[in-house]
């Protein structure tokens, strides 16, 4: 379908190009229903529409029930107030310790050094964090350093969103300097959905980037179907797994996206082939304006029941929820917890 420039730009020229008009996005899909259209508008106000081209590139034209689209276009729907989905599902502002920082999990402090992302995602569980109010200041990393110092069963820094890697090579050679300093450091993980909506992202300064660390580097990419997994995107995404870096991947279970076993099998095994091994499944944080995602929990159980007979089980994601307070995510197959 396309005749993008896209394809022949870097991902800076990429980023600065992304489409945020609901009205453009359908055009180039060939939708024209004026009610799709008239709620995005509205939906949007409240969350901007923001996808990049080559992530629209893997949509199919003429379907408004296109799998990356629903994930992506603003509906009206996310206007509805529901019981229990709140703006905040994770209690992340109680755990915000510094500027940018959350530290949820003993021995991991995960790091928020930007606010921006390179796609919205409808069902983002952080669609209503003040990032602006809470992003770092270059002066808070000595702050940050004594309270790493403070806490030596810290080993693991994650840099999560906003999105990390739509910060420029140069910014993260920073940071990786500054964590690198400290000995107790062994991991650094990379959360970020950018290798799949600008696969190309993983550029060769990147990959000189993440290559002779002195800690360990994980990439965590986010995809939650097959078709955002395109030849390209599988090639940039073992470029990665070529360094030594361990590749992994995190999706949620989408009503209407994602929502039978068939779907997660195709994605399992796409991951595969990219070099990337399946991590987290998660069910959908009880966030506001995200209701019409959610699944029924007996819905889910068949699925992962499903999953678990057609797969080998180092396919298999692990089921979890994520639950404001605890000390790590919570499995769900067979707990009852849903
Ligand atoms: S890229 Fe991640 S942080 Fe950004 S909107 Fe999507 S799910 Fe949320």
């Amino acid at each position: 379908m396309t005749n993008y420039l896209f394809k022949t730009q870097n991902w800076q020229a990429q980023m600065s190009d992304l489409i945020t008009d609901p009205a453009e996005l359908l055009n180039i899909l060939q939708l024209s229903p004026a009610q799709l259209l008239s709620g995005a508008i509205l939906a949007s106000s409240q969350f901007k529409l923001r996808v990049p081209r080559a992530f629209v590139d893997k949509m199919r034209v003429g379907d408004p029930l296109d799998p990356l689209l629903l994930q992506v276009l603003p509906h009206h729907l996310e206007l509805e107030q529901h019981a229990g989905y709140v703006t905040d599902p994770l209690g992340e502002e109680a755990a915000n310790q510094l500027p940018g920082v959350l530290h949820k999990y003993k021995s991991r402090f995960l790091l928020t050094l930007t606010g921006a992302c390179a796609v919205h995602c409808r069902y983002c569980f952080r669609r209503h964090f003040p990032y602006q109010a809470n992003l770092p200041k270059e002066n808070d990393w000595l702050a940050m350093q004594q309270y790493l110092l403070d806490h030596p069963e810290i080993n693991e820094v994650i840099l999560s969103g906003g999105d990390p890697l739509t910060l420029s090579n140069r910014k993260l050679a920073l940071w990786f300097e500054r964590l690198e300093s400290l000995p107790q450091i062994k991991t650094l993980r990379i959360h970020s959905r950018v290798p799949i909506v600008i696969p190309h992202r993983i550029d060769d300064e990147f990959l000189q980037l993440l290559a002779n660390r002195k800690f360990q580097i994980v990439l965590v990419v986010h995809a939650n179907h097959a078709n955002e997994l395109d030849d390209f995107t599988c090639a940039q995404l073992k470029r990665v797994a070529a360094q030594q870096i361990w590749v992994f991947n995190q999706a949620v279970i989408l009503n209407k996206v994602n929502d039978s076993a068939a779907c997660l099998v195709d994605l399992s095994q796409r991951l595969f082939q990219a070099q990337v091994m399946p991590y987290y499944l998660h069910v959908l944080d009880k966030v506001q304006g995200a209701h019409h995602f959610d699944m029924q929990p007996e819905k889910i159980d068949l699925i992962y029941q499903e999953l678990l007979a057609s797969l080998p089980g180092y396919l298999v994601p692990k089921l979890v929820r994520e639950i404001a307070g605890e000390n790590n995510k919570t499995p769900l197959y067979g707990t009852n917890t849903f």
